[in-house]
């Protein structure tokens, strides 16, 4: 039986972009039109260092700051570690047909495994003529027998085609497509990406029913004081250089490619994080089994069954049913007298740092 025993945000330093969506912190630094990246790790490497003897079994989240599937490493390094055994989730901007044809073409056994999230850029799509494009990728993948889910930003630009994209997404795909909260990575609080009251974004946006969109809603904004298990049951993996982090803003814990096993430290009660805008998958995976959350799979269901049954099961299972607990975590006083707030307070002032400086 496939357990979940490990959550891992593989990231892909790359950049470029085909899209310039008004939202994107890639296309607002100018680099989408860099070249794609290329790794410096062959997918044996990738082999070697994600085993499941090593690792457990693991869903993987593969992402780039640009297009995902533009570096042409990218497939090979999925193949990788579906043949692992792992189940491997990809992030994409959903254009890129002839990634979409080789995905196709995967053996059943590992599409089986596999899970591709398309964000919809709408309004990007429609400037290139791309939408039929996207809609017939996904059908590609999942005829095919990929699972996959389709996840639309909400931005302010984007209020007066909500009528149209309900039509299209209930036209194409059977349901309406999930909705994500637009951050700004760049203010200290990590804040909504909107001219908008955060009450009446969620207001507008709360047409589409989305329990992605809901669960986000409700733990945006939320400082996380519970013990958290990132760094023991999750990682971030740069899958360049190697780097493993606990989590986007933890301690540096080792290197996948040097260490074997690498040396696991949970997060605790010490989070620097303003408050978990990931929680959508590493709340509802289980990173704070103290709170209770909806399943990974709710966040991207639909009722027109976009997973697999075998990606539905797994997407169920919390963290916790799989791993054992960290002594800890029974420490319900905190040892820590500053409970994360020198990172976070540090990061503040970094954040006003760089605002000074391009001002
Ligand atoms: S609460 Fe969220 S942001 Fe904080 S360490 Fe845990 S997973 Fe990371």
């Amino acid at each position: 039986m496939d357990r979940l025993e490990k959550y891992i945000e593989c990231y892909i330093p790359n950049k470029a972009c085909n899209l310039r969506c008004n939202y994107c912190y890639a296309a607002r630094a100018a680099r989408s039109s860099e070249n794609p990246a290329r790794l410096s790790r062959t997918p044996e490497d990738v082999k070697k260092a994600f085993s499941i003897d090593k690792l457990g079994q693991c869903l993987i989240n593969v992402c780039a700051d640009g297009e995902t599937l533009m570096p042409p490493d990218t497939l090979s390094v999925v193949i990788a570690l579906l043949e692992n055994g792992h189940f491997v989730s990809i992030v994409t901007n959903g254009t890129l047909y002839s990634r979409f044809l080789e995905i196709s073409r995967f053996s059943p056994a590992l599409l089986e495994r596999l899970f591709i999230k398309f964000s919809f850029h709408y309004l990007e799509l429609k400037r290139l003529n791309l939408i039929d494009a996207f809609f017939d990728n996904i059908a590609t993948v999942h005829s095919a027998g990929c699972s996959f889910s389709v996840e639309i930003t909400p931005c302010d630009e984007l209020e007066p085609h909500i009528d149209e994209i309900k039509r299209l997404c209930m036209e194409k795909l059977g349901a309406l497509c999930h909705v994500t909260i637009a951050r700004n990575d760049d203010s200290p609080n990590i804040d909504v990406l909107s001219t908008r009251k955060f009450e009446e974004y969620l207001k507008i946006w709360s047409v589409f029913q989305s329990p992605l969109f809901d669960f986000k809603s409700k733990i945006f904004y939320k400082k996380r004081r519970e013990f958290c298990y990132s760094g023991y049951w999750s990682l971030f993996i740069n899958l360049d250089s190697g780097k493993a982090i606990q989590c986007h803003y933890g301690k540096k814990l080792g290197n996948i490619y040097d260490d074997n096993p690498i040396k696991l430290k949970p997060v605790g009660y010490a989070c620097n994080s303003p408050h978990c805008f990931n929680g959508h998958a590493y709340l509802t995976l289980g990173l704070i089994p103290s709170l209770p959350c909806p399943s990974y799979a709710e966040m991207r269901d639909r009722p027109a069954q976009w997973l697999s049954p075998a990606v539905k099961a797994f997407f169920s299972q919390k963290l916790a049913d799989n791993n054992v607990s960290h002594p800890d975590e029974k420490k319900s006083v905190r040892k820590n007298f500053f409970n994360g707030k020198i990172p976070l307070y540090a990061r503040k002032i970094k954040v006003f740092i760089k605002m000074a400086i391009n001002k």
